[in-house]
């Protein structure tokens, strides 16, 4: 167990049977202390604040473990308005706040245009702004992003198909999916996460969560576990275990070292303790809850949600070593090995020239990828025209830390060689291999370059 624990504090990798080993292990407090360690080394001891605002408990769907699921007529709705949502918000950014989240029930009242002004509205205070109002489409959500939306909260609640397809009825997972993708492709920075508890799900199913996150590379990941909501179809089942969820959490952090992971309320509700040690095990974020207490107590998704007193935890964060901080806290601001693009409005403007590169591609380029997507070539996950940094590769193995890049006769000026040189060295201080081909060996010689790339994938084994 303990060469597995080191193995995930240096490489950040662990395959199936190794995180179901770990998540089943008698003790989990070398894994707490080890996600500990590699918090403490990527993300520093800084705590980051997300001021929370639950807008409307009005929801259109009916998943199983949520009070506020549309059939449970036991609740009184709510949906603040316009004014008092960018007022609340206004009071968090005075207080301090550096991001507003706005949560919400799936409340089609609040289209995108709509939020869009509430977002507009918001940002001109000097705030991050994040979002967490369940699935749209790829228009609603460009819409949210384009009046200044930076972040986007989405669990995916269980890889499990089949356990999602009961929990979730009239759902769809394979939306589920592609609205995480839609996110990334538009340059939120984006947030998933699971459930851990729900009746039927597995150790293996929470190990596939896990690796669910690194493939997606989440900016974010939030675990929480079940509470059961009296008023849902899950009334009399058990809670989820706080242990369990934060294996899961401190395991998330271990593989991706650099990104957000909040110490949840659920975490707390279950154990008084909860959020602390969550702390302590890997999270670097706290969401306090700024909703009036009216309606934050309608806002029920289950019962008893704990709260957060600023000054308990400001004296808390103090004695456990760490402070509040008082920056936006974009994965990526730390000068981390393995952060891949330095902010959010970077990534932005990277995805979408990302995104038209990936549309023009070269005849070489698209030959290449069509050899190499969908994990056909060694089983490994290629991704093209992926932005590291201020630079959008060709392709990347991210997994295996490797770069190839198909060079045409442009790449032969001296400003082009130049240019080359800085990105080279670049991608090499961040521990990236980089394998250069003309256009000519695709043309020419696939079977050569796909030789050279076998042995570099060995090479980074
Ligand atoms: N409606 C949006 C969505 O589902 O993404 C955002 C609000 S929803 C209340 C936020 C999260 O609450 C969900 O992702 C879900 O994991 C969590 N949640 C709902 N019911 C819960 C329960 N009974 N126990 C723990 N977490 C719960
Ligand atoms: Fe609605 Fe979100 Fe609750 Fe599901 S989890 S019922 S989408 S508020």
């Amino acid at each position: 167990m303990i060469d597995l624990i080191n193995k995930a504090k240096t490489e950040h990798s662990l395959n199936k049977d190794e995180l179901i080993e770990l998540l089943s292990c008698q003790d989990g407090e070398q894994i707490f202390k080890a996600a500990d360690e590699v918090r403490q080394k990527y993300v520093g001891a800084e705590v980051h604040l997300r001021a929370l605002i639950e807008f409307s408990n009005i929801c259109r769907c009916n998943c199983a473990y949520c009070g506020l699921r549309c059939k449970n007529r036991d609740i009184e709705r709510y949906r603040m308005s316009a004014e008092q949502i960018v007022e609340t918000a206004l009071k968090a950014a005075d207080f301090g706040y550096k991001t507003i989240v706005l949560q919400s029930g799936e409340d089609v009242f609040f289209t995108a245009d709509y939020l869009a002004e509430i977002i507009r509205e918001i940002k001109k205070n000097d705030v991050a702004v994040t979002l967490s109002i369940g699935e749209r489409s790829f228009e609603e959500y460009k819409i949210l992003k384009d009046a200044g939306a930076d972040r986007f909260l989405l669990r995916i609640e269980t890889t499990d198909r089949k356990l999602y397809e009961k929990y979730h009825p009239g759902a769809d997972f394979e939306n589920r999916i592609r609205c995480l993708e839609d996110l990334k492709q538009l340059g939120f920075e984006t947030g998933t996460g699971c459930l851990v508890g729900l009746p039927g799900q597995t150790i293996e199913s929470l190990a596939d969560d896990i690796l669910f996150f690194k493939e997606l590379d989440a900016d974010m990941v939030g675990i929480g576990p079940l509470i059961v909501h009296p008023h849902t179809p899950l009334n009399g089942q058990q809670n989820g275990s706080l242990d369990l969820a934060l294996r899961v959490m401190a395991l998330t952090r271990l593989l991706m070292p650099d990104i957000n992971i909040p110490a949840t309320t659920a975490m707390e509700t279950l154990n008084p303790a909860g959020r602390i040690l969550a702390l302590q095990s890997g999270a670097n974020v706290v969401m306090p809850n700024l909703t009036d207490d009216d309606a934050r107590a309608k806002y029920e998704i289950y019962p008893n949600k704990a709260g957060v007193n600023y000054t308990e935890l400001s004296e808390k964060l103090r004695s456990i070593g760490r402070t509040i901080s008082h920056k936006k806290g974009y994965r990526g601001n730390t000068d981390c090995p393995l952060t891949l693009n330095p902010s959010p409005a970077g990534r932005g403007k990277h995805t979408n020239t990302a995104r038209y590169l990936r549309k023009n591609m070269t005849p070489q380029e698209l030959k290449f990828w069509n050899l190499v997507r969908n994990s056909q070539f060694e089983n490994t996950k290629f991704k093209r025209q992926y932005p590291i940094g201020k630079y959008i590769v060709d392709f990347v193995a991210i997994q295996k830390m490797l770069v190839i890049e198909l060079d045409g006769g442009g790449h032969n000026t001296p400003e082009q060689q130049k240019y080359d040189e800085e990105r080279t060295k670049y991608l090499k201080s961040r521990g990236f291999k980089i394998l250069r081909f003309w256009n000519n060996d695709i043309d020419n010689n696939i079977d050569g370059v796909f030789e050279t790339i076998s042995i570099a994938l060995r090479e980074r084994d």
